[in-house]
């Protein structure tokens, strides 16, 4: 999928975009929303002020009329739901167009300038100009994503190493950099583990695993934990001779060191750390610029990318693919209920109606402390 064929294929109707959307499992299939009142299945429509539509179920049956007796004619209810609803588009004001030039975007790695340019070539009609703090939200929105997607991906590989196999460990600081007036960017550290196979059969491009080091130190105490969670035991540990490292025989693992101011590669043992001192040049490069407190964010872009990458996949599939994974309804609880209705209409107590609310600040679904501290890399 390129703009090209988004533009021609998914936008060229609405129907066509909802049809791309529910074969994606962005959107509910249509016959999946049942009516809180009658359990009937809700009827779609495209419905202009929700931007992924809405469902609604008017049907005159016992269910939807009202108990209250107060009135003499009976009044009916209807059972109302914004089409964004426990989706991936529920806080979204820019539509469901908008919002997907913006995922093809980022999932492309364009920078702000291209996405801009983009997104007024394939959306011809668009005439509000996109601005840099619409797009930074969502990008922000979609490192989120590819957080959770990361954390499941990793759930599912479970310890890297094992009997036989050699992992690498280093520590490296991101960041650190001196500005021209001489002021003094203090850099964040980083733990970082590669599984480069078994001593036959080395795979340098194997499963690595990154931590920002918990209260950027690397003691003994901040690392040992670290190693515990991501190298299996019986792993055979290559490090250099940092202290922190000095009783990692004790953990159940081999350990081999290599002694940096000495020589690059052990003369006798052959080990050598290369591998993951070769996997912190293209991170830092990566990362350098970010912000500290946007760090973690940038290291999950990061290592998305390189799995995909690895496999050869396509960034917007995938991503798609890992929206579709989310359980949106675990973040669409948290919205702020709408204030009830006086019309005789009775909304889902808890129907989100965002899409109308200009000035919505963006909901984060995973704060930063929790990114930071689920880093299960
Ligand atoms: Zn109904």
């Amino acid at each position: 999928m390129n703009l090209f064929r988004l533009q021609r294929e998914v936008f060229s109707s609405r129907d066509n975009t909802y049809q791309f959307l529910r074969e994606k499992r962005l959107l509910p299939s249509l016959d999946a929303i049942k009516c809180s009142l009658c359990g009937a299945t809700a009827k779609f429509e495209d419905s202009i002020g929700y931007s992924a539509g809405r469902y609604r179920c008017r049907l005159r049956n016992q269910e939807h009329n009202s108990t209250s007796s107060k009135k003499k004619n009976t009044s009916r209810k209807e059972f109302e739901q914004s089409g964004s609803k426990n989706t991936f588009f529920y806080n979204s004001r820019l539509g469901i167009e908008k919002s997907l030039v913006l995922t093809y975007c980022w999932a492309n790695d364009f920078t702000y300038a291209q996405t801009i340019s983009n997104c007024h070539s394939i959306l011809e009609n668009e005439t509000e100009r996109l601005s840099r703090e619409t797009i930074c939200d969502w990008y922000s929105y979609l490192r989120e994503v590819s957080l959770s997607a990361l954390d499941k991906l990793y759930q599912e590989k479970g310890q890297i190493g094992g009997v036989g196999r050699i992992v690498e460990i280093d520590e490296s600081k991101f960041g650190k950099r001196k500005y021209n007036r001489g002021k003094h960017v203090e850099g964040s550290w980083l733990f970082g583990m590669i599984d480069i196979g078994t001593f036959e059969n080395p795979a340098p491009e194997g499963n690595f695993r990154l931590e920002i080091c918990p209260g950027n130190k690397r003691d003994e105490n901040t690392l040992l934990p670290l190693i515990l969670k991501h190298i299996a035991p019986g792993t055979t540990i290559y490090s250099d001779c940092w202290a922190a490292y000095n009783h990692l025989e004790e953990y159940g693992y081999k350990h081999l060191t290599v002694n940096h101011s000495v020589h690059y590669k052990d003369p006798v043992t052959g080990v050598h750390t290369n591998h993951i001192e070769s996997n912190w040049r293209p991170l830092k490069r990566a990362l350098q610029g970010s912000q500290k407190e946007m760090l973690a964010d940038h290291l999950c872009e990061y290592l998305w990318r390189r799995e995909i990458r690895k496999k050869k996949g396509d960034f917007f599939s995938q991503l798609l693919d890992d929206i579709a994974a989310v359980d949106w309804s675990e973040f669409t609880e948290s919205v702020q209920e709408v204030q009830p209705s006086t019309s005789k209409r009775a909304r889902e107590e808890d129907d989100d109606d965002d899409d109308n609310k200009e000035n919505k600040k963006s909901n984060k679904k995973f704060s930063r402390q929790s990114v930071i501290d689920n880093l299960l890399f």
